[in-house]
């Protein structure tokens, strides 16, 4: 099943909500298939916000992303990459809707509380930057079929 790659960032582990942004993952149905705390290195911040190491903000941003660790979560389900996206809500967080884990946790544009994948071909790519063979894992929902009707387990669980 689809997989996305999910940042719980520095800021979100100092005002102690990480449990708060997981049980908002749990809740929805999406599976855990990777956890793991880490500090995040010049190399590996550099790779995931190539996009941004050009920008004004970029001294800014790297030292939010480095004053502590961050929670990396790989979580699977049906369009994950999409949906999480969903959840999270835009970057500013004052513009992010309620209901939305930056419009409900936050009030900043970069510490946003969370970071994830905004595409399924990024989703590969960071989670292969951020987990290490053997740090995810493929197990059985029990609850399964009460999570996903029967044409949706054909098309996206097989
Ligand atoms: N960011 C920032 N100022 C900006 C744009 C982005 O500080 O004007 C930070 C913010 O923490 C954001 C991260 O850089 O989450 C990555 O930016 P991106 O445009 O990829 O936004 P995201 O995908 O996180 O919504
Ligand atoms: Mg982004």
């Amino acid at each position: 099943m689809e997989k996305t790659l999910i940042l719980i960032k520095p800021n979100a582990i100092q005002r102690g909500i990480m449990g708060d942004i997981v049980t908002r993952f749990e809740r929805k149905a999406l599976r855990i298939a990777g956890m793991k705390m880490m500090f995040l290195t010049d190399e590996i911040l550099a790779e995931h916000y190539a996009h941004l190491v050009e920008r004004p903000f970029y001294p800014y941003l790297k030292a939010s992303m480095q004053a502590g660790p961050v929670i990396a979560l790989c979580l699977e389900g049906a369009e994950a990459v999409e949906t999480v996206r969903q959840m999270v809500g835009v970057t500013n967080s004052r513009k992010a809707l309620p209901g939305t884990i930056r419009g409900d946790f936050s009030m900043s544009g970069e510490q946003n509380v969370v970071h994830a994948s905004d595409s399924v071909e990024n989703a590969l790519v960071e989670i292969n930057r951020f987990f290490k063979e053997g740090e995810l894992f493929e197990y059985e929902s029990a609850v399964t079929r009460f999570e996903y009707g029967g044409e949706e387990t054909l098309k996206y669980i097989k």
